[in-house]
């Protein structure tokens, strides 16, 4: 142990006695050589890539339960991939991918991190491969894409099959996973300004103390912290829900901030427009349809554009409709029978359990098939039409706008390191996800997040987990 790591401990225990049952006691404090703060997509990416790469690792995770924001995901994977692509005769390279995702994010992302983000995502697709997963032969458009190389899972089991392998992976690596510990701030030391460790709370309320020769900061957005995401963008009050897990409270950015760690994009905060209604993610095999049976928009079109589209309907709502063919997202059946989503033999019939009228919705339907069938979107400019909505059963979800990504965070350089409010790196302090700012810019393509936390939670991990030798 350095004389630096001593002292560090003996300043902790100074600095972090509590009080239990009248008597005063010392956090616990354990050792690793990478403590990672996050146990979803992005830190369980950083804590396999830090072990693969020599090191001891601890990962801290505040839920009873792994999984994050991630395990939530749609789950589809964007990268150029010449070996579908190529059959499906789609036209692809990471710079096609690079510029579309800097363009979709009007420019505000920091080009770099999108170079790294786009040049690694096959390496990432194949990373997924060699730990088990399985992506089908064909690519498409998910929602919210914009171009057909979305690669969905086979079976398609969205955000918990990404969750599962590298669950699989940590234990595989002997990777210990602290459920119930909550990071509550990171230990730095005065002189050098290095980060040494982290403080965290237990589920008895116990003070702990993790230290290690680097950090990972992976404890994704804030979405569902309702005052932070109203501060930076005041649409998002309480009135609007969330897709998120409890967890997304913004933590790693607020103890990151503590010392001296800078922010990027705090403001770009994406809804998916028609949550709770997406029974498909296959923009080619969906159609939006307001309250009044009337279609309002290319249902292709960017996730900020649609929201916004949304928020001008009646009620703020639309219903997503989509037919036997499309490839489901979800467990279809089992959500009409939960009575989320509508199933119907007919459109009449659907037209009646969605309380639309009868001749409007008919009339919508047949000029979009009409539509398809032209190839040409004349009404509203869509170009991704895969299928016409002609095949019973059909399905109808009520959808509406609800917080989902929070594209701004801790700024990062392309090894992931967290920088301070002078634009210098914090030694030892690594951040990868959704925590992290400056990668999508004022929106996010559908399918770049998990890319996001594929590409960086490995970047910081290898980093993390070298600089700790
Ligand atoms: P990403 O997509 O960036 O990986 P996720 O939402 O999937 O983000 O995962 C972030 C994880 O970090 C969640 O499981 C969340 O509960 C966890 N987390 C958030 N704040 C803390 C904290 N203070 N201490 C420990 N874990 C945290």
């Amino acid at each position: 142990m350095t004389k630096r790591i001593i002292a560090v401990i003996a300043a902790a225990i100074m600095l972090l006695p509590v009080v239990s049952a009248g008597v005063l006691a010392t956090p616990r404090i354990e050792m690793a050589d990478v403590v990672v703060i996050g146990a979803g997509g992005a830190g369980l990416n950083a804590a396999v890539t830090a072990a693969d790469n020599g090191a001891k690792v601890i990962v801290l995770e505040k839920m009873p339960v792994i999984g994050g924001n991630t395990i939530l995901l749609g789950g589809f994977y964007n990268s150029a991939d010449p070996e579908r692509q190529d059959k499906q005769g789609i036209k692809d390279s990471p710079e096609l991918h690079m510029q579309q995702t800097l363009a979709a994010g009007d420019n505000r992302a920091n080009p770099a991190l999108v170079k790294v983000l786009c040049e690694n995502a096959l390496d990432g697709l194949h990373w997924y491969e060699s730990l088990g997963m399985k992506f089908a032969d064909q690519v498409f458009q998910g929602y919210g894409a914009l171009y057909p190389r979305s690669h969905p899972t086979v079976p398609n089991e969205q955000g918990r099959g990404y969750i599962r392998v590298l669950n699989n992976a940590a234990k595989s690596r002997n990777i210990p996973i602290y459920l119930n510990t909550r990071a509550t701030g990171l230990i730095r030391d005065g002189k050098d300004g290095r980060v040494y460790g982290v403080a965290a709370v237990d589920k008895s309320g116990n003070e702990r103390m993790f230290l290690s020769k680097t950090v990972v900061i992976a404890t994704g957005g804030f979405s569902a912290n309702v005052e932070m995401r109203s501060k930076y963008d005041p649409r998002f009050d309480a009135s609007v829900g969330t897709t998120n897990h409890p967890g997304a409270t913004g933590d790693g950015i607020i103890i990151a901030q503590e010392i001296g760690a800078d922010v990027v994009g705090m403001d770009y905060i994406q809804c998916i427009a028609v949550a709770g209604g997406l029974t498909t993610l296959d923009v080619g095999a969906m159609v939006y349809v307001n309250t009044n049976g009337d279609r309002f928009a290319d249902e292709g079109a960017r996730r900020d554009v649609l929201t916004e589209a949304v928020l001008r309907q009646p009620g703020k709502k639309c219903w997503v409709i989509t037919d036997e063919m499309s490839q489901k997202a979800y467990d279809v059946d089992a959500m009409v029978k939960r009575g989320e989503i509508v199933k119907a033999d007919s459109i009449e019939e659907l037209a009646k359990k969605c309380s639309l009228d009868v001749a409007k919705l008919t009339a919508t339907m047949d000029r979009y098939n009409k539509l398809v069938e032209k190839k040409e979107d004349e009404d509203f400019g869509k170009k991704v039409l895969g299928q016409t909505i002609s095949h019973p059963p059909f399905y109808a979800g009520l959808g509406e706008p609800r917080v989902h990504h929070t594209m701004g965070g801790l700024r990062i350089n392309t090894d992931a390191q967290v920088l301070d409010i002078h634009g210098k790196v914090i030694p030892g302090l690594y951040a990868a996800g959704e925590v992290t700012g400056g990668i999508h810019g004022t929106n996010r393509i559908g399918g770049n997040a998990i890319l996001d936390i594929t590409v960086f939670g490995r970047v910081a991990g290898k980093n993390a987990g070298l600089e700790s030798k």
